[in-house]
């Protein structure tokens, strides 16, 4: 097969979603923004042996290509409608492609999400997802707005995929297969939080999504907005495996990414509004922590005690 017959085979696909004109075929794609709508647009790379390992069914590859694509969109409150996938093959493996090509066939039904371009080059096994959003004028959730005496917030609880990643790597750690089957979900399949966008919109003074791990990305929200934050351990919700499996329960949970559950600020005049969208959407999410206006990451321990928290998380260089 040639490039253009693994194009035309594998990744024509019928939008999934409105607002394209015209997508795969042409030397670039067009698609309708709406009136009062600005885009939004974020590019991952996903690259073998880093993200993913070669062993993996194509198929959950794709999945969590673009899974994690669309949980920066979310992050930012918007709703995710098209994307772009330049791929790097090392050869023209038909079977992987095509359990690639239905993997993200599928994970573009799910979100009605349109692929309208790309590029296909031969090379090590990596690809990267170029996604685009909408959002109303002026709502886009950023990292900047935190403001010390917001509260912090998490979608969920974290940790599984971390975990995941350390069981996969570390044969050595005795485990129950039914655990490790729970946590290979969670590695494979993230669910990004697109059913937050009412939320984040209404009521965050700022957003993101925990990729590299809450330390790191709470940092970042730190960072862009100029504050510090303080989490409160008894107030974090560790998946349970994580407990059963790490005696550091808490710090892995921390520090492991992901997750792509989101975390987000929100100003004390909000939080009623908060607590009612929560309720009348059925989402639950979980108060963590605090905005001060030191700089730094803190830890309230279950003692009281305040623990200064690193702030790295996963870092290609
Ligand atoms: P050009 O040479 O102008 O860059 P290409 O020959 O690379 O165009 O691609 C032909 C068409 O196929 C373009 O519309 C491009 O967007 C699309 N395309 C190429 N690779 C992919 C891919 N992996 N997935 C989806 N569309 C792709
Ligand atoms: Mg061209």
């Amino acid at each position: 097969m040639n490039e253009f017959s693994i194009i035309e085979t594998y990744f024509n696909f019928t939008p999934s979603g409105d607002g394209v004109v015209f997508g795969v075929g042409d030397d670039a794609a067009c698609v309708e923004i709406p009136d009062g709508q600005q885009l939004l647009i974020s590019s991952d790379t996903l690259v073998a042996g880093v993200h993913f390992l070669n062993e993996w069914d194509a198929y959950d590859i794709a999945w969590k290509g673009l899974m994690v694509n669309i949980s920066d969109i979310a992050a930012m409150g918007a709703v995710p409608k098209w994307f772009t996938l330049a791929l790097t093959l090392p050869d023209n493996n038909v079977q992987w492609l095509e359990r690639f090509s239905q993997g993200l066939q599928a994970a573009s039904k799910h979100y009605g999400l349109s692929l309208i371009g790309g590029d296909t080059t031969r090379g090590p096994l990596c690809f990267t997802i170029t996604i685009h959003g909408l959002a109303p004028k002026g709502c886009a959730v950023r990292r900047s707005g935190a403001a010390p005496d917001d509260s912090i917030w998490l979608s969920n609880n974290i940790g599984a995929a971390a975990l995941a990643v350390r069981l996969l790597y570390d044969p050595n750690i005795d485990r129950v297969k039914e655990d490790f089957d729970v946590l290979m979900e969670k590695l494979l399949h993230p669910e990004p939080r697109a059913d937050f966008m009412h939320v984040l919109r209404n009521c965050a003074s700022a957003a993101i999504d925990i990729s590299d791990g809450l330390s790191a990305d709470l940092f970042h929200i730190c960072e862009a907005s100029r504050v510090g934050a303080c989490i409160d351990e008894s107030q974090l919700p560790v998946h349970p495996l994580v407990f059963k499996y790490c005696p550091d329960a808490v710090e892995r949970a921390l520090c492991g990414g992901d997750d792509y559950e989101l975390c987000f600020t929100v100003p004390p005049q909000k939080v009623p509004l908060l607590a009612s969208l929560l309720e009348s959407s059925a989402l639950k999410a979980r108060k963590i922590g605090v905005i001060e206006s030191f700089p730094g990451l803190r830890l309230k321990k279950l003692d009281n005690s305040i623990q200064e928290l690193p702030t790295k998380g996963y870092q290609h260089f």
